[in-house]
């Protein structure tokens, strides 16, 4: 469904990317882990269309995501959120969720029942909507960033570090959603360090290294890999 073909990044002469081949089939939730600057978020950036990729392709159904403008891939229903939530604090949880409906302005009352959904997903959201997003707890902060990404009507998710600085117990609460959105259809890629609980959720999941795919394996062959085992999860 969404594949990537020997992608590569450059930022000036540093060499982000080098030959990424990944894919996530229809409804699979897929992890990509590595640790700071391994290149999971300029993976999700030039899938996106933030940056453009320096070579390779990037196919979302049939269709050549690389060269497409960032608000086609989102139309085209590839929709990342991003690390660090990136949310206008002082605007209302509900206009930071709204601004996800963009691209379906002229669909009112899809937008309707769609934030009926996100609000469901993410009840405390609905007490809160009022209110100003920065003033939220930072795992609720995350919720309207996740909120925001489903209110695009993403058909591909790709999650940037949703659990960062978050406590465990939130983290969990986190990881319960991302599974659900995934159960109810919605395809995951799921960028974390956060390995343990990652792979826990986890259909599938690629290591990633110095811009390079280094392994790649089910859930059960990842969590019972010694490699991956001392490296990412500490145990
Ligand atoms: P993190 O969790 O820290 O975001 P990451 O795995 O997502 O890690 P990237 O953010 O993709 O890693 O970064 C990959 C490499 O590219 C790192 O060495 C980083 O320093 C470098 N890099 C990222 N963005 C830029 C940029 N705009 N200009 C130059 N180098 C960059």
């Amino acid at each position: 469904m969404l594949t990537l073909e020997n992608v590569s990044l450059k930022y000036g002469s540093f060499q982000a990317l080098d030959g990424v081949s990944l894919n996530a089939k229809e409804g699979e939730l897929v992890v990509l882990l590595g640790a700071n600057g391994a290149g999971k978020s300029s993976i999700f950036l030039t899938t996106s269309g933030i940056h453009r990729a320096a070579g390779g392709s990037i196919r979302f159904h049939n269709q050549e995501l690389v060269g497409m403008r960032a608000a086609q891939i989102v139309e085209a229903g590839v929709v990342q959120c991003p690390e660090g939530r990136k949310l206008f604090p002082q605007m209302s949880v509900l206009k930071n969720l709204m601004l996800g409906a963009y691209v379906h302005r002229r669909d009112t009352a899809g937008n309707k029942k769609r934030l009926d959904e996100v609000l469901a997903l993410f009840p405390i959201l609905e007490q809160k909507k009022d209110d100003p997003a920065g003033s939220l707890s930072g795992g609720q902060q995350q919720m309207v960033a996740i909120g925001r990404a489903m209110m695009s009507r993403p058909k591909a998710l790709l999650l940037d570090e949703p659990s960062l600085g978050l406590a465990p117990l939130v983290v969990k609460q986190v990881f319960e959603v991302i599974q659900q959105i995934n159960r109810a259809g919605t395809t995951v890629l799921l960028a974390e360090q956060n390995a343990f609980a990652a792979l826990k959720i986890a259909h599938r999941a690629y290591v990633i290294e110095g811009g390079h795919i280094v392994m790649e394996g089910d859930r059960d062959s990842l969590l019972n890999n010694e490699a991956v085992r001392r490296a990412y999860i500490g145990a």
